[in-house]
């Protein structure tokens, strides 16, 4: 089984902030703001009631919730272990139809392979030493024609200035050291991964943010944090 592609300081780091995932306002404020804008681009490509999906690196589960109130069935991972309970913890408050394992993507798709409509993979590649690894699990798990989403950081002066010194420093968006820019992944390095494991690129848009109104929406721009659909050959 493999289990070594983890940042054992990537898993500390997220899971010593584990109760505040769901503050609104706290330090993962800007995951439930993009929350939605995710969920309306994965609902471009798919129909998500009655499927089975699942969220790689689903954190205390925000966007794993957010689908099972759309009537899927989902499956939330992820290595943290604090974070494992959050989500299932607040699961349990929502009353949602969504579950929760701390396994690996590598482990769960020589576990069950083909065994997804759906896979979802946000803001979690950038955290991982080897994310084609990751990206290859991701296409193992899903089923022939079924959708898997990406989303990351471009790997750009942009992203650095906007997505790390604005973000983290100047607007204190995120708090400091969420990101190192080397990590950073850029778009034609993800659609060469995902071709590689099977996957076509679909459709790509970019997750904006206005300083001035404080509002994310999706567009044109994915020099900084972008959101990717890849459909699994039939
Ligand atoms: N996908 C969630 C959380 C993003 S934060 C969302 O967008 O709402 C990044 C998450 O990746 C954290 O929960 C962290 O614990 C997880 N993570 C980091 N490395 C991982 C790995 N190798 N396997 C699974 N999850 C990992």
């Amino acid at each position: 089984m493999i289990t070594e592609n983890v940042h054992l300081h990537e898993i500390d780091k997220f899971g010593s902030m584990a109760e505040h995932w769901w503050d609104r306002q706290g330090e993962f404020k800007s995951l439930h703001d993009i929350n939605p804008l995710r969920i309306k681009f994965i609902q471009s490509y798919a129909d998500v009631s009655g499927k089975r999906i699942v969220d790689v690196g689903c954190g205390g589960g925000i966007l794993t919730e957010g689908l099972a109130k759309l009537g899927a069935e989902v499956l939330g991972i992820d290595m943290s272990e604090d974070l494992i309970d959050i989500a299932y913890l607040h699961g349990l408050e929502s009353g949602v139809n969504a579950h929760y394992e701390k396994i690996s993507a590598e482990a769960l798709a020589e576990r069950q392979p083909g065994s997804f409509d759906h896979v979802a993979c946000m803001e979690m590649l950038e955290h991982v030493p080897n994310p084609g690894s990751i990206i290859a699990a991701c296409a193992k798990l899903v089923k022939p024609g079924g959708m898997v989403f990406f989303s990351t950081l471009n790997r750009k002066l942009k992203a650095y200035f906007l997505g790390i010194v604005g973000a983290e420093y100047l607007l204190r968006m995120l708090p400091k050291g969420t990101h190192n820019f080397k990590t950073f992944i850029k778009p034609s390095e993800l659609s060469q991964s995902a071709r590689a494991a099977g996957l076509e690129l679909q459709g790509i848009v970019g997750i904006e943010y206005n300083p001035l109104n404080k509002r994310f929406s999706l567009g044109k721009d994915i020099d900084v944090n972008y959101i990717a659909a890849f459909k699994r050959a039939e």
